[in-house]
């Protein structure tokens, strides 16, 4: 049996969508980055599949319950523009984002993952709107501020995910989006 990308618990070869998670078996569907205290959770179909955990000046991603980081998101020193990387296991860096722009129009990213080059964009127009973009110009995630909610959250709408990034590259780029451009 394959695994979940997004929650990692087996699923049958039947299935078109995890039983646990809900996602798409390749990991398309609906998400929330919540933000509690100074934590971030990532949730599918009411479920916690990654958490980042604040140490310092680096974000800790791991799965709940899990031991051991899977990802690290860390500030980039040396640019004039807020720059943060996330990192795997071995410290090599998977993803670099760099943000430009005011917080109070829009704010637009480079995002360099080493498989593709993505854009961030981000408007506000009354209601916060985010999409991020791959070379063709297609929507790989949409996210969108919850209105009827008073926790400080995104819902993601991921429709073009790589599994390379699922689920702790899409977590990282959203919690450097809260926690460098958006704070
Ligand atoms: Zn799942």
């Amino acid at each position: 049996m394959p695994n979940c990308h997004t929650c990692a618990l087996p699923v049958p070869n039947s299935a078109n969508v995890c039983s646990y998670c809900g996602v798409g078996l390749d990991g398309s569907g609906q998400y929330r980055v919540s933000k509690d205290g100074d934590k971030f959770t990532l949730s599918a179909g009411g479920v916690v599949v990654a958490v980042a955990t604040p140490k310092e000046e680096v974000f800790q991603l791991k799965r709940p319950g899990a031991l051991a980081s899977e990802n690290y998101l860390v500030p980039v020193d040396g640019s004039a523009n807020p720059s943060v990387a996330i990192l795997n296991r071995a410290l090599d860096s998977i993803v670099q984002l760099t943000f430009e722009g005011s917080k109070s129009t829009s704010i637009s990213a480079t995002v360099e993952t080493g498989l593709v080059s993505l854009r961030l964009m981000l408007r506000r127009d009354g209601e916060i709107g985010v999409h991020l973009i791959n070379g063709d110009g297609a929507v790989v995630l949409f996210a969108s501020q919850d209105q009827d909610s008073n926790d400080i959250g995104l819902d993601l709408l991921l429709m073009k995910p790589n599994p390379e990034l699922l689920p702790m590259g899409y977590f990282g780029i959203i919690v450097a989006l809260m926690q460098y451009a958006l704070k």
